[in-house]
């Protein structure tokens, strides 16, 4: 059984990969500071509790056990923070990445796989978005992705050292058996706050602007399933293992929802009713992002099996109702 480095693995979308590593026969090995993380969704492989700050202990890791590939999903992602404080985010998301990095290189691990993002995008120039469109990231938080990714072309490059990095859209949806789910503490994700909203935790939903470009005047995102990603995470390694070049791939489902879409398809669901509340756009807010996925569709075989965003929203709310 191989053993898989997961650095984040505690956390929203590394914990769904973990379940999907061990169900396709990997052993995830969990690191994971629990910042952001619940340590009751370490329920596939070791938990280690450590920071990538500590490079001592990583290293104390590799030696520990034969880790064979490594996926970091352990960032900071809270886009209007990282305007606030650039320095948390360059400090967590690049150097702490970076000793991730000399680690493998010291132990010879030579398989990573990266969670990117669209916001390494900035505001699209051209929808849908494809890998070649020019990135310029508008926020502190895409800028720490995207210099995470020009180091792993450098050490791809001199170093016997192959990646992939997949730049996730909005991830969405959670595990549909309900072991684990999406918790983040402070949530600021749209579907997570509509569900609350239905189960009257919180008194409305605010829809951030409602004068953007698009069909309803309300921001158009591209959700994708959680489950979907881990999949694709597991494609990515093996494409990796199977003798391929280190590569970059968008994940999105190639369609776009507005907000109130989605507060539709949540009323629709859950059969509740709760109060809209029409407010300002959010700072740094694109009006539409839209991926193609076509290159890891093509590449890797990758099928999304979630391709509506009903069946993203039931899953959400088979596990956020029983919270
Ligand atoms: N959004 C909203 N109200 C909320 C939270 C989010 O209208 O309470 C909008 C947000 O402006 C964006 C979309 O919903 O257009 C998705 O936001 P989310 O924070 O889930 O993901 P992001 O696209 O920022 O990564």
């Amino acid at each position: 059984m191989k053993n898989i480095l997961v650095v984040g693995g505690a956390g929203y979308i590394g914990s769904h990969t973990c379940k999907s590593l061990f169900n396709k026969g990997y052993n995830p090995i969990v690191l994971d500071n629990l910042i952001y993380g619940h340590e009751d969704f370490v329920k596939w492989g070791d938990f280690i509790l450590g920071d990538l700050s500590d490079v001592e202990q990583i290293r104390l890791i590799f030696k520990r056990y034969k880790i064979d590939a490594v996926m970091h999903f352990a960032a900071f992602a809270y886009v209007g923070e990282s305007v606030a404080e650039p320095k948390k985010y360059y400090h967590n998301n690049v150097l702490a990445t970076l000793n991730l990095l000399n680690v493998m290189l010291e132990f010879d691990v030579k398989y990573f796989i990266f969670s990117s993002t669209c916001a390494t995008y900035g505001n699209p120039i051209y929808l849908p978005i494809d890998e070649s469109h020019p990135q310029n990231p508008i926020n502190p938080y895409g800028m720490s992705k995207l210099v995470v990714e020009n180091i792993l072309k450098d050490y791809t490059n001199a170093y016997n050292f192959k990646f992939v990095s997949l730049r996730y859209f909005n991830a969405a949806g959670c595990d549909p058996d309900c072991e684990i789910g999406e918790n983040h503490e402070p949530e600021t994700h749209l579907i997570p706050l509509v569900l609350d909203a239905a189960l009257g935790k919180r008194d409305n939903v605010k829809i951030f602007g409602t004068d953007y470009d698009t069909r309803d005047g309300s921001a158009v995102r591209d959700y994708i399933h959680v489950l979907d990603l881990a999949e694709a995470h597991i494609l990515a390694l093996e494409y990796l293992y199977s003798g391929h070049d280190s590569d970059i791939f968008n994940l999105g489902n190639g369609q776009g929802f507005t907000v109130k879409e989605v507060i539709d398809c949540v009323k629709k669901i859950t059969k509740c009713e709760f109060k809209v509340v029409e407010g300002g756009r959010r700072i740094g807010d694109p009006s539409s992002l839209i991926g193609s996925s076509d290159k890891i569709i093509k590449t890797l075989n990758w099928k999304p099996k979630y391709n509506t965003i009903e069946s993203i929203i039931q899953t959400a709310w088979n596990w956020q109702k029983n919270l």
